[in-house]
């Protein structure tokens, strides 16, 4: 059982002297701070968040903004791909080093590039890579591997995917991704989808691929119990990673709720399992469920399959709804979590004390193609 309260939302004394202490450091810094805060972020630093956002509208933030030090209230692979956006000039600070996530953890560059030449190897397809313009628009006759990485992945894959024609996606525009990718795979060509399988899985079946036509690649498994067969007739090859957090929503938990509210409605992300978001009302990412929230009547009885803090602040920001998660006895994000406004107010310190603390630096071998897998995300419509 999660031993913290979430519904609570007033701060103790120590937290309000850490609270003031941030906001006096963010007025002597000014213009020069832009603070980014994810949807996942406890109350008490979304607090002091300029812009508050899915990772997709935090990347836009990020790539627009002038400030010389953006400091990122979320995970890792948040802060990398906003380092990679932002221009040299502007510094780029994780709260806590610590704060990584297991999803995206679990697909490593040694094991994408092994995969990757596994399945060119023993389904025909070709690499994207040995065309002049590895993005170019499929013809006929083409059957390309197409690369697509999750947000939700380290700087060093992104980059992979830039090299290879391919392109990062968000839970926001994932299907706009996935047919970008399409188009450049040709009719005989296939995706090769990372980390998440539930995202690949829940955006393909959306769009129609039959799920016959998607195969789940595991790492460090043999080929024999991968089955070539089904890999050279996928449509979409979903790699076997998933998120912690969201994999815990359930189909008997949504039976549950409607039970005791059978005019009730259910939304969640599409990190959750198939038959889950299969029994759900609505899917989409953070931006969405705050959007579809929003729009249901007074009085609606909603269940939300996301991480906590959010589910939380929603049920704050609506009293006039009955808003309940999923799950009763999910905890947050625990790496989310390791964003603590000590931490906060620690690093603005040490910027106005002339540091840069905690920096997130993408090597420079590495920018380049994750740049243009980034570029190419943006410029897709949700
Ligand atoms: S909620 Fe899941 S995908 Fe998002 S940061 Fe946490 S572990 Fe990663």
């Amino acid at each position: 059982m999660c031993s913290v309260d979430f519904t609570d939302t007033s701060l103790s004394l120590e937290e309000q002297v850490i609270a003031d202490r941030i906001e006096e450091l963010r007025e002597q810094l000014g213009d020069q701070l832009l603070i980014l805060g994810h949807h996942y972020q406890r109350d008490s630093i979304v607090m002091h968040a300029d812009f508050l956002g899915d990772s997709f509208m935090l990347s836009q933030m990020a790539a627009e903004s002038k400030a010389k030090y953006i400091v990122f209230c979320g995970v890792h692979f948040m802060a990398e791909s906003a380092d990679i956006l932002t221009n040299d000039d502007q510094i780029v600070v994780l709260p806590n080093m610590r704060a990584g996530c297991s999803m995206a953890d679990m697909a490593t560059l040694v094991d994408v590039e092994t995969a990757w030449k596994n399945i060119l190897l023993h389904s025909g397809l070709d690499d994207p890579i040995e065309r002049e313009d590895p993005t170019a628009l499929a013809s006929n006759d083409d059957k390309f591997l197409v690369p697509v990485t999750y947000m939700n992945s380290s700087a060093d894959l992104k980059d992979f995917v830039g090299r290879h024609g391919g392109i990062v996606c968000t839970s926001s525009n994932a299907q706009g991704v996935l047919n970008w990718a399409f188009e450049r795979a040709g009719k005989n060509g296939s995706v090769l989808f990372f980390p998440d399988q539930h995202l690949g899985r829940n955006t393909g079946n959306a769009m129609g691929i039959p799920l016959e036509k998607m195969s789940t690649w595991t790492p460090n498994q043999c080929k024999e119990v991968q089955g070539w067969k089904e890999i050279q007739n996928a449509k979409i090859i979903l790699w076997h990673g998933f998120c912690s957090v969201h994999k815990r929503f359930t189909k008997p938990q949504i039976d549950d709720f409607r039970a005791r509210h059978p005019d009730g409605i259910v939304v969640v992300h599409p990190e959750c399992p198939i038959e889950t978001v299969a029994a759900s009302d609505a899917n989409g990412s953070t931006q969405y469920i705050r959007n579809f929230v929003a729009e249901q009547s007074p009085g609606a009885k909603i269940a939300i399959g996301t991480e906590i803090n959010m589910v939380a602040r929603l049920a704050n920001e609506h009293p006039d709804k009955h808003i309940e998660c999923l799950d009763g006895e999910i905890c947050p994000c625990s790496t989310m979590y390791m964003i603590h406004p000590a931490y906060l107010m620690d690093v603005l310190e040490r910027i106005v004390d002339g540091e840069k603390p905690n920096q997130i630096q993408v090597p420079p071998s590495i920018q380049e193609g994750s740049l243009w897998a980034l570029e190419r995300m943006l410029s897709i419509k949700k």
